[in-house]
């Protein structure tokens, strides 16, 4: 037990609470708030903000902090608190460089900056949001300035928050290889892919049927209802209070089968993540996943990688046929695996497959690394887009709608985020490997069992919250650390199978 802990526990706890309040707004925002609301909301979001800054940045917090992290303070505190400490230090190294005044006016004009590019999307207007954009990223510039202090690269700093066990040092090689090998394979498989009729995915297909099902799947592969809550949104993303009340988003198309399901597979990934972590965690600074990496892992895991396998659809595609019959009744299970796996280049990178889905991403990297290091304006961003999109996918997006201004996670500044989506994506084939070692992971899917493989997440990673790193979890689960070849083994294994190549 160590005194100087327990004096800064009424300081955490209280600043958890302005945070929890400040997600708790942001959903809102996202589903149930008028469209007008925003620019008013903003000030009360504004002042949460500001006076969750002031619950951790403070004198008091700083002397506590500064006496934890001493060694013979170190020895009294158990696991838990020392990875709180270290978080703590972090969040500190975050804000502190900030002024309060910059940080609260940041705050407030990310979701009217959000709003803008609502609004700009819908009319097909980037000139419209282009100004929000760029005050967004100077500010951004400027906050990573201060925390680079002249010794860090500012896009390295952005890229720390999201994961920090991922630099452009890290990604750079990364990448160049996803580059050289799926390249290729894409185009071989594109090829092959053009003969599959996915029609049937795109015929009439009925909301209230797709949430029920979408509704079904979610508690299939284990969201816990009494833990959660399924809504609307734009753009389908996870928010977690704490562990009890973990909320997730889909969005219904008429004219699309897949997009909800996996969709709603994705954010349940994220969920079961969130659910998991230990009561002894929960409501702490390491309460939630580890990293975005890790986060995007366990949803990228459900969706794809058992998601899109003919054993996890084997139980379940009858009941989908029963529900549209009309559509599906001539569409086989094997046709079906087919559809859900073509690949071809597309200009939206949520609705991409597996194989191309992390040519869309390398594609923001690298924009966003040209951003930070001044090489390019915000007027010229939808032409290098589009640029991009040609030279790496063979596509030049029709608009900016279907191009730049498609995420939206720019409009709340959240650069250094993208690349996430790609770790994740190959940690989680990392982990599937290992997984296959342990267990029958394909029989349990085919029996419609997905307990086991649930409960091999959460005893080695979900439970442990943040008090490790993406490298550390690989280390212990796996017993080695980030390796890509595993990712692209699993591409060239998958699709050489499926298409017979
Ligand atoms: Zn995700």
């Amino acid at each position: 037990m160590s005194k100087t802990f327990d004096k800064l526990q009424p300081y955490l706890e209280k600043s958890m609470a302005f945070q929890t309040a400040r997600s708790l707004f942001e959903w809102d925002d996202q589903t149930t708030a008028p469209f007008e609301a925003a620019d008013y909301t903003a000030k009360v979001v504004g002042i949460l903000a500001d006076e969750y800054m002031k619950c951790l940045i403070n004198d008091d917090v700083r002397k506590l902090l500064k006496k934890l992290q001493e060694d013979k303070e170190q020895e009294d505190l158990t696991d838990t608190e020392k990875a709180i400490v270290k978080e703590l230090a972090k969040t500190y190294e975050q804000l502190e460089s900030i002024p309060p005044e910059e940080y609260r006016a940041y705050n407030e004009l990310a979701p009217v900056a959000n709003r803008k590019w609502i609004k700009s999307k819908k009319d097909n207007k980037y000139e419209d949001f282009a100004p929000y954009l760029k005050k967004i990223i100077d500010m951004k510039k400027k906050f990573a300035g201060y925390r680079a202090k002249g010794v860090k690269d500012p896009y390295d700093v952005l890229l720390g928050d999201f994961d920090e066990c991922f630099m452009m040092s890290d990604l750079d090689p990364f990448f160049e290889k996803i580059k050289s090998e799926i390249i290729p394979l894409l185009k071989t498989v594109g090829a092959k892919a053009e003969t599959i009729d996915k029609s049937y995915n795109f015929l009439n297909y009925d909301i209230d049927k797709q949430k029920e099902f979408c509704k079904f799947l979610s508690g299939y592969v284990g969201f816990d209802f009494n833990k959660g809550v399924i809504a609307e949104s734009a753009h389908p993303f996870t928010m977690q209070l704490h562990n009890h009340d973990v909320r997730i988003t889909d969005r219904y198309m008429e004219d699309n089968l897949e997009s909800a399901m996996f969709s709603i597979i994705h954010e349940s990934g994220h969920a079961i993540y969130e659910m998991n972590v230990d009561d002894s965690l929960t409501q702490t600074l390491v309460g939630g996943g580890a990293s975005m990496g890790m986060h995007e892992s366990q949803s990228r895991f459900y969706e794809n990688i058992i998601g899109r396998s003919k054993e996890f659809w084997e139980p379940l595609y009858d009941k989908l046929v029963k529900l549209y019959p009309d559509n599906l009744s001539t569409i086989s299970l094997e046709h079906f695996i087919k559809g859900i796996n073509k690949a071809a280049p597309s200009f939206i990178r949520t609705e991409a497959d597996e194989l191309s889905y992390c040519l869309h991403i390398i594609i923001r990297y690298e924009i966003e690394k040209m951003i930070f290091h001044d090489e390019v304006s915000i007027e010229e961003l939808p032409k290098v887009w589009n640029q991009k999109y040609q030279e790496y996918l063979g596509i030049t997006p029709t608009d900016d709608t279907v191009g730049i201004l498609q995420d939206t996670h720019w409009s709340w500044g959240e650069f250094g985020y993208f690349p996430s989506y790609a770790v994740g994506t190959a940690v989680a084939s990392q982990i599937y490997a290992c997984m296959k070692e342990k267990m029958p992971l394909e029989e349990y899917l085919k029996e419609g069992n997905l307990i086991p493989i649930r409960e091999f997440l959460r005893d080695s990673i979900h439970k442990y919250g943040a008090t490790k790193n993406t490298n550390e979890f690989l280390q212990d689960v796996c017993g080695e650390k980030f390796n890509p070849d595993y990712y692209v083994n699993y591409l060239k294994e998958k699709y050489t199978k499926l298409y017979e190549l």
